[in-house]
């Protein structure tokens, strides 16, 4: 059996870095994460990204986002 890989992954119908940052458009989940795998691509006011691959489970995005957008997400592949 593959081991289990958990990963954060976000709700895109939640996330919204004008709602949670209104003044600096920074996803504070992504300034949290300090495996650096979470990153605003398209700048700031626009959702970040996860890097699921690099991952680590430690759940520090999910505590931060204050609108609870960002999950965690279990699979065995
Ligand atoms: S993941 Fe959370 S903290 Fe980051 S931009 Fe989206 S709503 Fe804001
Ligand atoms: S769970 Fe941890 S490593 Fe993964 S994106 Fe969130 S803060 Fe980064």
């Amino acid at each position: 059996m593959q081991p289990k890989k958990s990963f954060a992954m976000i709700n895109y119908e939640i996330c919204n870095p004008l709602i949670c940052n209104p003044s600096e458009g920074v996803c504070a989940a992504a300034l949290v994460c300090s495996h650096k795998v979470i990153k605003q691509l398209d700048g700031v006011f626009q959702s970040p990204i996860i890097f699921q691959d690099m991952c680590m489970g430690c759940w520090d995005c999910i505590e931060a986002c204050q609108l609870d957008a960002i999950r965690n997400f279990s699979t065995n592949t």
